[in-house]
C-alpha cells in the first residue's frame, strides 16, 4: 500500500494557508482511507488545530456548517471543504449525543474519537501519514475495528454499529471479532438513534457492492431493532414451485441481482415484505401469497415513513413494489397498457425489478421467465422506437382542445380523455387530432358524429 497520497490542489491550498499561519492541518477520515485503497474519495475533510474563528479569518469565503461542532465550510470556487477544529467528544449522555464538544490542540485526541481504525488516519504532505491505531494494517487485512474498546465506543454512539456493517459492505471487509461481539451485545441501543441517521447508513449499505451483507445486520441483531420487518421475512419459509429460499434469503439474493440504485435496492428490500401477512398453506403444504404485492407496498410505506424517507423516493418505491408481480401480456397492446399503469418513468426500472426477482427464484424457473421478460423488453423497445402514445401527455388532443370544442371542464372531461387514451393504447393509429375530436363528440353526445364508422357507439 503506497503511503503517499496525492492531495487535490485545493486541499493543498487550504493546508498551505493553515500552515502559513502556524496552524496544523490534515486531510482526515474517509478521504485518507479511500486514497490508500486507491478509491476515489467522496469528499475531502480537513482537521486543524485552528479554532473556527481563526479558520474564518484565513479564508475569504466560508460559511458555518456546524459551528457548534467546530466545522466551517471553506469555499474555493464552487467547491466546499469542511474544515473542523481538533475536538474531543465529551461524555455521551444517551448513546447518541455528546453532552459537550471540546476543542483540543492534540491531533491524537481528535483521531481517538473517530469510529474505526481505518477512519482514524490523517495525512499532510509535511507530516505524511499519521496512523496511530493500526488503520493501515486493518486496511491491508480488510478489517473493520473500533478505535479503542468496542463496547465503550458503541455505548457512546450506537449508530456506529450500523456504520460498521455499512463500511464492511462498502469495502468488502470483515468486522473484527470483538467489534462484532460488541454489536451483538449492544444492538438494542440503536432504538435511540434518530431515523434520519439510520436511514443514511441503511441506504449506503444497500447501495454498496454487497447489499446482501444486510445479513450481517440481521445476524448481529441490528435489523431486529431498526428493521424488524426483515427479521419476519427471514423467518418465513415458502415451499412452492417458484422458490428454494425463505422470503428473507430470496430478498437478499434479489438485492445482489439488481443494479446499485437507491430506488431499485429499496424496492427489492421491500418487495416481498407483505408475504408474511398474507401467507396461506393448501392441503398439499404448498405456500401461497395471494395479493402480497399490495401488502408489501403498504408495509413498505410504513417502513419508509418511519425511517423518514422523502416523499418522492417513497412514492417511486411503493409504485414499483405494488406492481412487481404484474405480468404484462406479451403483445404490443399488453405492454403499452402496463407502461400506462406503472408509469413511463418507472417502466425500465420495473423490468429490472422483474429480472432480479426471477434470478432470486429457483433456477428451475429462470429460463422460461427470463425468455418472457426478454420478449417484454423487446416489445417495449419497439414501442419507444415507434413513439406510440403511452400517456395523456402524448395524446393528440388535450383537455383544452375539448373545452374549445364545447366540452365542460370537470371530472366528465377527465373520463373522456381516459377513454380516448384507452382506445389509443389499443390502437396507436387512432392518435390523430381530427379523429379524436370527433370521437370525443360521440362520447359526449352519446351519438355517432365522427363518421368514421369504425369506432362509434
Ligand atoms: P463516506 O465516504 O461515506 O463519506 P466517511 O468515512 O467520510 O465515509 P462520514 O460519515 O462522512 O464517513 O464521516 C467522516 C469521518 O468522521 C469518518 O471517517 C470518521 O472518522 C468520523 N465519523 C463520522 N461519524 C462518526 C461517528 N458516528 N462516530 C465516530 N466517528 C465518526
Ligand atoms: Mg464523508
Amino acid at each position: 500500500m503506497g503511503m503517499r497520497i496525492r492531495l487535490p490542489e485545493k486541499v493543498r491550498t487550504i493546508l498551505g494557508q493553515l500552515a502559513a499561519h502556524g496552524y496544523e492541518g490534515y486531510a482526515v477520515g474517509g478521504c485518507v482511507r479511500d486514497s490508500l485503497l486507491g478509491r476515489m474519495p467522496n469528499d475531502w475533510d480537513i482537521t486543524t488545530s485552528a479554532s473556527p474563528t481563526q479558520v474564518k479569518e484565513l479564508f475569504s469565503h466560508t460559511f458555518d456548517t456546524g459551528i457548534e461542532h467546530g466545522t466551517v465550510t471553506v469555499l474555493l470556487g464552487t467547491e466546499g471543504f469542511e474544515v473542523t477544529t481538533y475536538r474531543i467528544d465529551g461524555e455521551y449522555a444517551d448513546s447518541r449525543h455528546p453532552r459537550e464538544v471540546r476543542f483540543t490542540s492534540s491531533l491524537r485526541e481528535d483521531l481517538r474519537r473517530r469510529d474505526f481504525t481505518i477512519n482514524a488516519m490523517a495525512y499532510s504532505e509535511s507530516a505524511g501519514l499519521v496512523d496511530l491505531f493500526g488503520g493501515v494494517q486493518d486496511l491491508e487485512r480488510g478489517v473493520i475495528r473500533c478505535v479503542g474498546e468496542a463496547e465503550e465506543r458503541f455505548g457512546e454512539d450506537a449508530l456506529r454499529m450500523l456504520r460498521a456493517v455499512r463500511f464492511s459492505a462498502q469495502l468488502g471487509f470483515e468486522i473484527e471479532e470483538r467489534t462484532a461481539a460488541a454489536i451483538q451485545k449492544l444492538a438494542p441501543a440503536l432504538k435511540r438513534i434518530s431515523a434520519e441517521r439510520v436511514q443514511a447508513e441503511l441506504v449506503k449499505l444497500l447501495e454498496s457492492p454487497h447489499p446482501d451483507w444486510l445479513r450481517k445486520a440481521w445476524e448481529t441483531g441490528i435489523t431486529a431493532v431498526v428493521l424488524p420487518e426483515f427479521d419476519r421475512m427471514m423467518e418465513q419459509p415458502q415451499n412452492n414451485a417458484h422458490h428454494i429460499h425463505s422470503v428473507g434469503e430470496h430478498t437478499l439474493e434479489t438485492l445482489r441481482q439488481i443494479p446499485a440504485d437507491k430506488v431499485l435496492r429499496l424496492t427489492m428490500l421491500i418487495h416481498d415484505m407483505g408475504k408474511t401477512e398474507c401467507v396461506t398453506q393448501d392441503e398439499k403444504g404448498i405456500y401461497h401469497f395471494r395479493g402480497h404485492a399490495a401488502y408489501s407496498a403498504s408495509i413498505g410505506k410504513k417502513v419508509m415513513k418511519r425511517l423518514k424517507f422523502d416523499n418522492e423516493t417513497t412514492a417511486r418505491v411503493s409504485r414499483l413494489v405494488a406492481n412487481h408481480s404484474l405480468y404484462p401480456e406479451a403483445t404490443p397492446e399488453g405492454v403499452r397498457r402496463s407502461v400506462r399503469q406503472i408509469g413511463e418513468d418507472l417502466f425500465p426500472l420495473f423490468l429490472e425489478v422483474k429480472k432480479a426477482d426471477v434470478l432470486g427464484q429457483s433456477p428451475a424457473v429462470w429460463q422460461a421467465k427470463l425468455a418472457y421478460l426478454d420478449q417484454i423488453r423487446r416489445l417495449y423497445e419497439e414501442i419507444l422506437v415507434r413513439g406510440d402514445c403511452l400517456s395523456l401527455k402524448r395524446l393528440a388532443v388535450t383537455g383544452n382542445d375539448l373545452i374549445r370544442d364545447g366540452a365542460k371542464p370537470g371530472p366528465e372531461l377527465g373520463k373522456i380523455l381516459e377513454t380516448l387514451l384507452d382506445e389509443v393504447l389499443e390502437c396507436p393509429e387512432k392518435n390523430e387530432k381530427e379523429y379524436l375530436m370527433a370521437r370525443s363528440r360521440c362520447l359526449r353526445n352519446q351519438e355517432n358524429s365522427c363518421g368514421s364508422g369504425k369506432c362509434c357507439i
